[in-house]
C-alpha cells in the first residue's frame, strides 16, 4: 500500500468516499482493459453509475436527489476517476448537464427532468462548443428560429460530453445578435432532425463519448426553452463555472491520485543498484514533487467546492482550482513517466493511460488561457456576474418546490 494523501482531516464524506471507491474497484476496474482495447462508446457503466443516484449529488431531495452538494460530487467523481477517468468524465458530464435545469429550469421542467436524472434513468448533456467556436462561445453559428409554438434548430455541436449516450441535450443556439442573442433548449435524444455523428476515437478517455450532435431543422416546442430568450450565454457560463470547472477539477484529482499511487508503488518495488528505485536521490525528489503537487491540487479542489457549498462567492476559486489542478496534473504525469522510464510506455502498465487521459483535462470548461484571462480580468478590475453569488449553495430549485414533495 502507498502512503495515503488524505482528503481532509475530517472528511465529511468519508462514508460516501468509501462506498464509491468500493464500487469503482468492483464494477469499473474489471472493464478498464476492455475500454482501452475497444475504444468504443461505453453505454452500460455510465448508466450503472447513474443508477447509484450519484448524478443527483446536487439535486434537491424534494426531487429525489442526494442534496449532498458539490463537495460530495467532487468525492464521487474523484473516486471514479481514480479507477477510470473516462467513466469519471462520463459521470461529471451528466452532472454538468443538469446544472442548467437546476439554475434556469421552470418548475415544470424541474419536475419533469430532475427526478429522472436523480434516479439515473435520464442522462443530460450540455452542448455549447461548435467546430468554429470553442472558447469563443459568442462565435457560435447554430441557430434557433421561432416557428409558431416551436423553435427550429440547425447547426453542429462538437465535443459534447456523453453525446452518444445522453437522453436530453441542453443545446445553446443563436436566436439573435450579440451576447443577448443566445438561447438554450432541451432537445430529447429521439427528436426528428437530431443525429449523433459516429464515434471518433481520441487519444484517451476511451469509453467516454465527447462527439458531435447535428441539428438539421430540429423542431422543439418553445416550452423546451431553458430560461428566457437571450439567457443562453448565462446558461453556458453558469454551467461551466459552477459545475464544469469543479467537475473537471475532480476528474483531474482522481487521475492525479492514481498517478501518485501507481508511481510510488513502482518506485518502492523496483530495484536498481541493489536497492529500491525510491532510494535514488533524484527519484526521491521527483516523488516529493508528485506528493507536493497532489497535496496542493487536493487542497485547491476541496477549498473551492466547500466555498461553493457554503454559498460564498467563489467563481475565481473554482476557475483557479481547475487551472492549477490541471497544470499540476500534467506536470505530475510527465514526472511519473520519467520515473517509470521505458516501462511506463508499455500499455500493460496504467501510467501511459493516465498521461493520455490527463491531456484531455486542458480544453474543457475553459482552457488554461481562458482561466487566466478570467482571473486577469478580476485583477484588472473588470467586473463580471459572480455565478456563485447568483446561484449560491447547492439547492437552486424553486422555493415552492423545496418544501413540497415532487409531483
Ligand atoms: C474531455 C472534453 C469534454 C468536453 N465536454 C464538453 C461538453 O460537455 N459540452 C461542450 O459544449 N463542449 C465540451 N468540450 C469542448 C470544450 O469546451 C472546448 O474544447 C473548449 O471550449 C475549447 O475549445 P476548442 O477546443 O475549440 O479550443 P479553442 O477555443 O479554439 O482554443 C484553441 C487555442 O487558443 C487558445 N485561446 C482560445 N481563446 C483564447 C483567448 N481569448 N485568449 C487566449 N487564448 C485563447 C486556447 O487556450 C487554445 O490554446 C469538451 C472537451 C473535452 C476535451
Amino acid at each position: 500500500m502507498t502512503a495515503a494523501v488524505t482528503a481532509h482531516p475530517a472528511d465529511p464524506h468519508e462514508r460516501l468516499r468509501s462506498v464509491v471507491r468500493d464500487f469503482a474497484r468492483t464494477w469499473i476496474a474489471p472493464h478498464v482493459t476492455r475500454l482501452e482495447q475497444d475504444q468504443t462508446v461505453e453505454h452500460d457503466l455510465p448508466r450503472l453509475i447513474a443508477a447509484q443516484g450519484w448524478i443527483g449529488a446536487t439535486i434537491d431531495p424534494a426531487y429525489g436527489g442526494m442534496g449532498a452538494g458539490h463537495e460530495a460530487k467532487t468525492v464521487i467523481v474523484e473516486e471514479i476517476s481514480r479507477v477510470s477517468a473516462a467513466m469519471g468524465a462520463a459521470a461529471q458530464a451528466s452532472q454538468l448537464g443538469l446544472a442548467k435545469i437546476i439554475h434556469f429550469g421552470t418548475v415544470e421542467q424541474q419536475r419533469e427532468w430532475l427526478p429522472r436524472i436523480a434516479d439515473g434513468t435520464v442522462l443530460p448533456t450540455i452542448a455549447v462548443t461548435e467546430p468554429g467556436s470553442g472558447g469563443h462561445v459568442l462565435g457560435m453559428q447554430a441557430t434557433g428560429r421561432r416557428k409558431g409554438r416551436d423553435y427550429v434548430l440547425t447547426g453542429r455541436k462538437v465535443f459534447v460530453g456523453n453525446s452518444a449516450i445522453g437522453d436530453v441535450h441542453g443545446v445553446v443556439v443563436r436566436t439573435g445578435k450579440g451576447s443577448k442573442g443566445l438561447t438554450a433548449f432541451l432537445v430529447e435524444s429521439g427528436r426528428t432532425g437530431l443525429t449523433v455523428s459516429p464515434h471518433r476515437p481520441a487519444l484517451g478517455l476511451h469509453g467516454f463519448s465527447f462527439g458531435e450532435l447535428v441539428l438539421d431543422e430540429c423542431r422543439v416546442p418553445a416550452a423546451n426553452m431553458i430560461g428566457e430568450p437571450g439567457d443562453g450565454l448565462a446558461v453556458a457560463y453558469s454551467s461551466s463555472t459552477l459545475y464544469g470547472r469543479p467537475n473537471l477539477t475532480a476528474v483531474a484529482l482522481g487521475l492525479h491520485q492514481a498517478i501518485y499511487d501507481t508511481t510510488t508503488e513502482f518506485a518502492r518495488s523496483r530495484t536498481r543498484y541493489g536497492k529500491p528505485l525510491a532510494k535514488l536521490p533524484t527519484i526521491r525528489a521527483k516523488l516529493g514533487e508528485l506528493r507536493s503537487h497532489l497535496l496542493t491540487a487536493r487542497t485547491l479542489a476541496y477549498h473551492a467546492v466547500r466555498l461553493l457549498d457554503a454559498g460564498r462567492p467563489c467563481d475565481d476559486d473554482l476557475i483557479n482550482a481547475k487551472h492549477v489542478t490541471t497544470e499540476l496534473l500534467q506536470d505530475s504525469a510527465r514526472t511519473a513517466m520519467n520515473i517509470w522510464a521505458a516501462a511506463g510506455l508499455l500499455t500493460e502498465h496504467p501510467v501511459q493511460r493516465y498521461v493520455r487521459d490527463a491531456l484531455h483535462m486542458f480544453p474543457p470548461a475553459g482552457t488554461g488561457d481562458i482561466q487566466l484571462l478570467r482571473l486577469g480580468e478580476t485583477a484588472s478590475g473588470v467586473t463580471h456576474p459572480q455565478w456563485s453569488a447568483r446561484f449560491p449553495g447547492t439547492a437552486h430549485t424553486h422555493p415552492d418546490v423545496r418544501s413540497a414533495p415532487a409531483a
